[in-house]
């Protein structure tokens, strides 16, 4: 343990490196903490570069222990040689720095090049074991805000900057519109880009107490395997729970391409391109089965363009969303082999395989009189709690539905969306089960709406 050592108690004789100056002996040194200060005198040098430094200037004071002395010795540098030279110690005395430093933003970043942190608590063995204990933790229970901040305290004190970004970020949360916390959370990201961000990031993340929480691969022609093998296995992407990927017409099978999923994802949206040749092996996902097996964590899954799902199992899947141009054209799932319609898909959708699942939504320009009859004669339908159909419900789709619904479920709400809808088809409905019709909104061409938390990159 350090004891505080008083100017009385220093024994100048000990004192042995020709670096330190007098003033060392009317100063009150504490042991083993390094700081930032002006210089008192023309005579201390830089360990860096050997020049002098100025008196005044403010300096880098390193302290340390010496097999020569039982008391610390200490050392001088530059801001800038500091930096270059010791950035543990700098970033230690920056932190508690009490000085105004003109130039600190451009110190911080020259910082930040230097120590290229991936992830300090991987930096020994014991700190590593700590810090997955706590991700674990927080897969298992991501609402646990006090678990977090415990997590941000440890890791400010190994050093982490993740530490003050969640930190930054829970503050954010309840101060949305603070000034401070937004510049300090734009600054954080700036100077510790190279250790907070995975690189190269081909998409947009949104952050949540220091985590990426969603994260949006945008660029079609980045869909590499191996690429985003080493995307998800960033530190940052740790407690990953929605992804969202968007591919134009890229001629490869989606499913097959991407890698086993991180397990605390909950979200998960496939997307081949609204415009595409729907008819095309391009628009193809392919199956998705065995991607949905990797994700024990998942909950809500929506597919834009073909995907075999006849088969897919998961226990825990709530809500499955699709979406096609036509729900009765059938889909091309390699070259040259037709799928199933969209239609024929959900009339195979089993409670056994999807036992959770209480929502399904369909997207179509066309064909959902067929879905509607898929739905009615899907085993699936006792179980469901909420229909959202978007699209062109025709009388005939509503009748359809009515007619399997009579004998069906009796608190299926089903969601029609905008006012195009009929009052005939509202009143077709309205016996057999709860009918929600919204205002006239934007046509279907509109992003899902984004989760908590802004974009930043
Ligand atoms: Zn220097």
């Amino acid at each position: 343990m350090a004891t505080k050592t008083t100017p009385e108690e220093i024994d100048d004789s000990k004192l042995n490196d020709d670096e330190v100056d007098e003033e060392e002996f009317d100063d009150t040194p504490r042991r083993e903490v390094h700081t930032i200060e002006p210089a008192k005198s023309i005579r201390s040098s830089c360990q860096g570069c050997r020049g002098l430094i100025a008196k005044g200037a403010l300096r880098l004071r390193e302290v340390f222990g010496s097999q020569y002395s039982r008391d610390p010795v200490s050392r001088y540098y530059h801001l800038g040689c500091g930096v270059a030279h010791v950035p543990h110690v700098f970033r230690q005395a920056l932190a508690d720095c009490p000085h105004e430093l003109p130039d600190r933003a451009a110190l911080e970043e020259q910082l930040a090049e230097v120590l290229t942190i991936v992830d300090a608590a991987q930096s020994t063995d014991e700190t590593s074991v700590q810090y997955h204990t706590f991700i674990a933790q927080m897969c298992a229970n991501p609402d646990d805000e006090a678990t977090q901040l415990v997590f941000a305290d440890w890791l400010q004190e190994v050093n982490d900057p993740r530490g003050e970004l969640i930190a930054i970020q829970a503050q954010k949360q309840d101060s949305p519109n603070d000034a401070s916390v937004l510049e300090r959370e734009r600054e954080l990201l700036r100077i510790h880009g190279t250790c907070l961000l995975p690189r190269p990031l081909p998409g947009r993340v949104a952050w949540r107490r220091g985590f990426i929480e969603r994260f949006q691969l945008t660029d079609g022609s980045n869909l590499v395997r191996s690429q985003l093998q080493t995307l998800f296995a960033h530190p940052s992407m740790a407690l990953l729970r929605e992804l969202s990927v968007e591919i134009e017409a890229a001629e490869v099978l989606v499913s097959a391409n991407l890698p086993a999923l991180p397990r605390s994802l909950a979200v998960l949206e496939l997307d081949v391109g609204v415009l595409g040749d729907w008819t095309s092996y391009g628009s193809a996902l392919g199956d998705v089965s065995a991607l949905v097996d990797t994700t024990e964590s998942l909950r809500r899954l929506r597919l834009v363009g073909h995907a075999n799902i006849e088969v897919m199992a998961h226990g825990k899947l709530v809500a499955l969303e699709l979406r096609t141009r036509d729900a009765r054209e059938r889909g091309v799932h390699a070259p040259g082999a037709l799928s199933l319609s969209v239609a024929a898909r959900i009339t195979k959708l089993s409670p056994q395989r999807l036992p959770a699942l209480r929502h399904l939504r369909v997207e179509a320009n066309a064909g959902l009189e067929e879905v509607c009859h898929a739905v009615v004669s899907s085993r699936l339908l006792a179980q469901l709690s909420r229909l959202v159909l978007r699209g062109q419900v025709s009388n005939r789709a509503a009748r359809t539905l009515a007619a399997g619904l009579r004998n069906g479920p009796r608190q299926l709400t089903v969601d029609l969306g905008d006012s195009r809808v009929e009052n005939e088809v509202r009143q077709l409905l309205e016996p057999v089960c709860d009918v929600m019709v919204q205002q006239r909104q934007q046509r279907n061409t509109a992003p899902p709406p984004m989760p908590s938390g802004d974009w930043l990159v």
